[in-house]
């Protein structure tokens, strides 16, 4: 008995997606998640090139509140990376908090880019998405 067959709808478009030989799905989501990564409208793209700009910030805020900064916890990275989704989405014009220990981290729209990560404490380090 060979892998459990679904079909693949794209959850943006509601276009079936041909699913390529050799790929098989353990679940309706599973199989819909594929579907949304291999669709060609808008919406699918629009959501495969945010998890990128995601992908990328979540990068740049373990760079500057990461592992080597021990005062900085995960839960705080997590949100951090929240903040960053809200001020994408436009629910925020942009976040800056008080992290403790003398630093700030604000995220704010980049004017070249998508986004401008801020570290200020003793002297201040900007990282652009
Ligand atoms: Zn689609």
């Amino acid at each position: 008995m060979g892998d459990l067959k679904f079909p693949c709808v794209c959850i943006f478009c509601g276009q079936s997606i041909i699913v390529d030989d050799g790929v098989s799905f353990a679940t309706v989501d599973e199989a819909d998640k594929w579907a949304a990564e291999h669709c060609k409208c808008d919406d699918a793209r629009a959501a495969r090139d945010k998890a990128k700009v995601m992908d990328n910030v979540k990068g740049e805020i373990d760079l500057l509140f990461g592992r080597e900064h021990d005062c900085f916890s995960a839960e705080l990275r997590k949100f951090l990376l929240d903040g960053a989704n809200l001020v994408i989405d436009g629910v925020f014009d942009s976040i800056q908090v008080n992290l403790g220990y003398g630093t700030k981290a604000s995220i704010k729209p980049s004017v070249k880019n998508v986004l401008n990560i801020t570290r200020t404490d003793l002297r201040t380090t900007t990282r652009e998405v």
